[in-house]
């Protein structure tokens, strides 16, 4: 029988290399977003597809992130408290898992491919432990003597280090301070199992790295356009609803929920993109469960449903087509409430109104019609 798989995800570093943000805060790198997601969420998605479990050790300004990312995985998620250094956060892991493999992964990693992870996995299953590593390419020189360190022999280790778990629980109970657990298992049982690492498996370390890290997620990812189209029939008695935002207006719109044809559109759009569907068949309008509701709640669960499925919004276009009233006043206003919803930055959120010149239904204001695209990346 295979063996079961614990990743025990470390998201308890202190981001001591990132520096401050414009008001003079320490940037936190597990938290920065990258192209929608930020790197605890991209680990619990990577890992979830290849191991049993998962163990996140948080620290306490990380908790509120890694209770979230952990909705993302499709297997079990436990928190547990990050410790002082990082072996101690390991451990805390360590005895909180449940399976007979664990691979302890730095969640600064986020890139990692399930190929790395697949690969140590297995050799900690045969042979107690996996590491992955990569041959160092670049001429290595100490900056005080200008010595050139002979880079034959030297590989640079990376993450997730595979190990049985019982065993290397038993190592710590042995082990002094060190750098990471290869050279506890070492210390104990003698050298690791490499395995292949890879180069895009790097560790966000420094702020610079944000950039290079969003261009290597958007060269990896494919991107995915989709269409959406909703009217809704203009009525007295009723609010007026766009992008979440209530317009003062005589007439509003008609409808199950709260009617909001922006917010409709830009959700069609965006489960197209993914090929999942519409909202009428995620959301029935006979389920009183969505009478009334905002439908910026409903675009925060297709947002929710899409990262679940690895895609993360790019941006959102929407044009709404109305004869009256004036929607220009309002315009950023829907475009924040979308945003905010979506966890994305305004400058992604595209909102514009025409009229239609007098001309058909929604120029004799019968109805409001809006049209929208999304873009998306997985
Ligand atoms: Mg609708």
């Amino acid at each position: 029988m295979e063996k079961k798989v614990s990743a025990i995800l470390l998201a308890a570093g202190g981001s001591t290399r990132m520096g401050l943000d414009a008001d003079g805060k320490r940037i936190n790198k597990l938290l920065e977003p990258l192209c929608g997601m930020n790197a605890i969420e991209r680990c619990v998605l990577r890992f979830a597809a290849l191991a049993d479990e998962l163990v996140i050790a948080a620290s306490e300004q990380n908790l509120e992130a890694a209770q979230k990312a952990a909705l993302l995985s499709s297997v079990p998620v436990t928190i547990v408290p990050g410790g002082e250094r990082r072996q101690d956060s390991v451990l805390n892991g360590l005895k909180a898992a449940k399976h007979e493999i664990a691979a302890i992964h730095d969640c600064a990693r986020c890139l990692v491919t399930e190929e790395v992870i697949a690969k140590a996995i297995a050799s900690a299953g045969e042979y107690g432990s996996g590491v992955p590593a990569i041959n160092v390419r670049d001429t290595l020189r100490r900056t005080g003597t200008g010595e050139t360190v002979e880079r034959d022999g030297l590989v640079r280790m990376q993450t997730p280090q595979c190990f049985d778990r019982e065993k290397l629980i038993e190592a710590y109970a042995q082990a002094g301070s060190v750098t990471d657990d290869a050279a506890i298992w070492q210390g104990v049982y003698g050298q690791v199992r490499l395995t292949a690492g890879s180069p895009v498996n790097e560790k966000l370390t420094e702020r610079d790295d944000v950039g290079f890290f969003k261009r290597l997620i958007r060269g990896e990812s494919e991107m995915r356009i989709g269409i959406g189209e909703d009217t809704h029939r203009l009525v007295e008695g009723r609010r007026l609803i766009l992008g979440g935002v209530d317009i003062p207006y005589r007439l509003g719109l008609l409808g199950h929920s709260d009617a909001d044809a922006l917010i409709h559109a830009v959700m069609d759009a965006m489960l197209g993109a993914a090929a999942m569907g519409d909202i009428g068949r995620h959301f029935p309008d006979k389920d009183p469960a969505y009478e009334g509701i905002s439908s910026l709640i409903l675009l925060e669960k297709v947002n929710e449903m899409l990262k679940k499925n690895g895609f993360a919004v790019s941006n959102i276009d929407a044009v709404v087509i109305a004869q009256e009233p004036k929607l220009a006043p309002f315009i950023d206003e829907m475009r924040k409430k979308t945003a905010d919803a979506l966890g994305v930055g305004i400058d992604r959120i595209g909102i514009k109104a025409t009229t239609p010149e007098h001309t058909g239904p929604e120029g004799n204001s019968e109805c409001i019609t809006v049209r929208a695209v999304a873009c998306i990346r997985g």
